[in-house]
């Protein structure tokens, strides 16, 4: 395998190569819980699964420690409970737990570590006071912030300059700053905010040390890849790598950064002003999980994204076609050394989904040619193969035809009917037969008669 990654520090395509020949470390931004994830928060969970995918293929199931945090200590959370009116400790469980539930719906696997942030608050404090020591970081009115322009370098990761920094809407100007661009470690907690007992008073981490802190657990001061989302490139990648290049003397925090690009709903950025904020779980009641999976891999990760209810369709037809070449091979068996060579070619160029997907249809097409037993059951070993480095294909064909929906006629109903309809024949009732594969057909649900007997897909 080689791959081959767009790394936003260089701004070119590289070839990878870890750091440690053989084991890889990444670190992907996770999220903040405090409410329900957003599809626009599942395209790097997604991606990354992607890339976590491919990265245990080459290196070995135990040789990729892919972290992804929780950041469960922030002002949208202390917001967001007391709005709810309920503690802070519930509504990060729960929101956590949905994330997970709506993850693994999406089809992404855990990630092997995830920590969290309230789990490493020492830590922070500890790296707050190097970064005083060493004449990065200052304190003013309760606040740590840290002194951007003790580091020459700042500003390279996003490539920007001083007063664009100043001018973007996310840098906080405050009086008590020796410059607008610093931000801020730590700030002070009122007595009745969440808060920690600190050589600066009582108070609570700022969102960017989170990460430098939990990376640095997890993976030591340097490591291979770091990932989120294009919209985290600055402040808070930038100030990650300040930060933890500083705090460890080091000139490298990460070696590959990797981000992905914006998504938009039916042509439009998500806001609260549009209300047009789709969750993955108001998305999961209307597809299933592995259509809107699809359907967020259709594009290349790094172009924005237009999420909308025609590609979501697209994409479950896509999936009922591949579905359909896989039942048609319900006859043979895998041939479990077949790989999907050209999607994971596909893939290890830049995590090329597009083509990746092209390959897998390509897959399908030959497949439902194919007559030769051994072809066909090499055919359905790549088609398998090539849907597990993809996370789709994972279900047994029936499963995914026969997928109940809230407000349609259920499985156990359609067998009672194809009982029924088997009995009318065997009595010459050719009318009721008929009349129950018409009332089936007109509610979505096909019948087909062979060999085996009859089975059923929803259409
Ligand atoms: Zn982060």
């Amino acid at each position: 395998m080689t791959l081959h990654i767009y790394n936003t520090a260089s701004r070119q395509k590289e070839k990878f190569v870890p750091r440690d020949p053989k084991n890889v470390g990444m670190y992907v931004c996770g999220p903040t819980v405090w409410d329900f994830a957003h599809i626009g928060n599942a395209r790097p969970v997604v991606i990354f699964d992607i890339l976590a995918r491919l990265l245990r293929i080459e290196y070995g199931n135990d040789h990729v420690n892919y972290v992804r945090n929780i950041t469960d200590v922030e002002d949208k959370i202390i917001d967001a409970a007391k709005a709810n009116g309920e503690s802070i400790d519930d509504l990060t469980t729960r929101t956590t737990e949905a994330f997970h539930e709506d993850m693994a719906a999406l089809g992404a696997l855990p990630p092997n570590r995830e920590p969290r942030a309230t789990e490493h608050i020492e830590d922070m404090v500890e790296m707050i006071g190097t970064l005083i020591g060493k004449g990065h970081a200052y304190e003013a009115e309760g606040h740590v912030l840290f002194d951007v322009q003790s580091m020459p370098t700042y500003g390279k990761l996003s490539g920007r300059n001083r007063d664009d920094m100043i001018a973007g809407a996310r840098v906080e100007i405050a009086p008590y700053k020796k410059d607008p661009a610093d931000f801020v470690l730590w700030k002070p907690s009122t007595p009745d905010i969440v808060g920690w007992d600190s050589p600066w008073g009582r108070g609570r981490p700022g969102w960017h040390i989170e990460c430098s802190v939990m990376s640095k657990a997890e993976l030591g001061d340097t490591f291979d890849i770091h990932g989120g989302g294009r919209d985290l490139i600055f402040p808070h990648h930038e100030n990650e790598v300040a930060q933890s290049c500083c705090a460890h003397g080091e000139e490298t925090f990460a070696q590959y950064w990797v981000h992905n690009g914006f998504l938009t709903v039916e042509g439009e950025k998500m806001s609260k002003s549009l209300g047009n904020f789709r969750t993955v779980r108001e998305l999961l009641a209307e597809a299933p999980g592995e259509a809107l999976r699809l359907n967020m891999l259709s594009a290349h990760y790094r172009q924005p994204l237009d999420w909308t209810s025609d590609g979501v369709k697209q994409s479950k037809t896509n999936l009922d076609r591949l579905y359909t070449s896989l039942q048609s091979l319900s006859d043979v068996d895998a041939d479990l050394d077949a790989v999907a060579s050209d999607v994971q070619a596909a893939l290890e160029d830049d995590i090329n989904t597009p083509k990746a997907l092209t390959a897998l249809y390509a897959l399908s097409s030959a497949a439902n040619k194919e007559t030769d037993p051994e072809s066909r059951a090499r055919l359905k070993g790549k088609l398998l193969s090539g849907g597990k480095m993809l996370g789709v294909l994972l279900q047994e064909p029936t499963d995914w035809f026969h997928n109940d929906t809230d407000d349609g006629i259920s499985g156990d109903e359609i067998d009672t009917l194809i009982a029924e309809r088997i009995q009318a024949k065997a009595d010459k009732n050719y009318a009721r037969s008929d009349e129950i594969r018409d009332n089936l057909k007109e509610q979505g649900i096909t019948l087909e008669d062979g060999a085996g007997g009859t089975t059923w897909k929803r259409v």
